[in-house]
């Protein structure tokens, strides 16, 4: 199974993404993540990502997508994957349709999860507060929305073109929203 989680900043997909991922039993593959990790390791990739990221900014396709690349090269992808942030623009989108064609696959479906911003703020102050995340002030948190309304949101219809696209309600517990999730699956 080859899916693609999208939402806004706060939706909770990277709680879903993890439980998902665990039934189903393939790699959970956050970009958010991964920057993350090569910030805190001071690597190259975490040092050409970390100002775009504390600014609530897009890391440049060029950085984004030859990670990507990289991850999805990796044995454990080969059987299945479930990207979480990724693709998050129509470029991305692109490059990943192109990387998967070459190797004759392609995404099974595209999960959105909705939640009204009125629960997302709850989250994502609540979600500051738990686990200092240097993007979650509420400066940034403001220019991650506009960035998911300008560059992601189109996403949605472009997914939705292909057939691939399926809305999950994510307002309610964890449990409710991963068997609303499970049931939208391709067999
Ligand atoms: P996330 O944990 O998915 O909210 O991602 C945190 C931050 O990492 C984003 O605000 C971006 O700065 C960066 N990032 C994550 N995924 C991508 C992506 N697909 N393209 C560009 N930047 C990304």
């Amino acid at each position: 199974m080859r899916l693609v989680l999208v939402g806004s900043p706060g939706a909770g997909k990277g709680t879903q993404a993890a439980v998902i991922a665990g039934k189903l039993g393939i790699p959970h593959i956050s970009t958010g993540e991964i920057f993350r990790q090569n910030v805190v390791d001071q690597t190259v990739l975490g040092m050409q990502a970390k100002e775009y990221m504390a600014a609530g900014e897009l890391v440049p396709d060029s950085v984004t997508n030859a990670m990507v690349a990289d991850r999805l090269a990796q044995p454990d992808a080969a059987a299945g994957f479930l990207l979480d942030g990724y693709p998050r623009n129509h470029e991305q989108a692109d490059v990943l349709a192109d990387l998967l064609h070459g190797q004759s696959i392609a995404v099974d479906a595209v999960i959105e999860i909705v939640v009204d911003q009125e629960h997302i703020l709850e989250r994502l102050v609540e979600r500051a507060r738990r686990q200092h995340r240097a993007d979650d002030t509420e400066e940034v948190v403001r220019h991650r929305f506009e960035v998911y309304h300008h560059e992601t949101e189109p996403l949605i219809e472009y997914y939705r073109d292909r057939e691939l696209l399926r809305t999950v309600d994510g307002v309610g517990s964890v449990d409710d929203v991963t068997a609303r999730i499970l049931a939208e699956l391709p067999d």
